[in-house]
């Protein structure tokens, strides 16, 4: 019998573990992408050392590109409206 405190402290971890994983197959917000991504407006690759500009970009990942000014999320794909 595992002792009740200890599933509580557990659980959380694999649900986290199991949001990455689904995450990064499903390419949504939870998962993770190690690739180097390039802007899909101007093709000009995204630093890999990122400085977020938002919240959401901290939280989430993705940035914006440098050199047009669209947003990304972290799988390389447009966010929101273009200029
Ligand atoms: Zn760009």
């Amino acid at each position: 019998m595992i002792p009740f405190i200890l599933v509580l402290m557990i659980l959380p971890l694999v649900l986290l573990g199991l949001a990455l994983a689904l995450g990064t197959r499903a390419r949504d917000k939870w998962g993770i992408n190690l690739k180097p991504v390039h802007c899909p407006a101007c093709r000009s690759p995204m630093p890999q050392i990122r400085r977020p500009k938002s919240l959401r970009q901290a939280l989430w990942g993705g940035g914006t590109c440098e050199r047009c000014g669209c947003q990304l999320d972290k799988w390389g794909r447009r966010i929101g409206q273009s200029p």
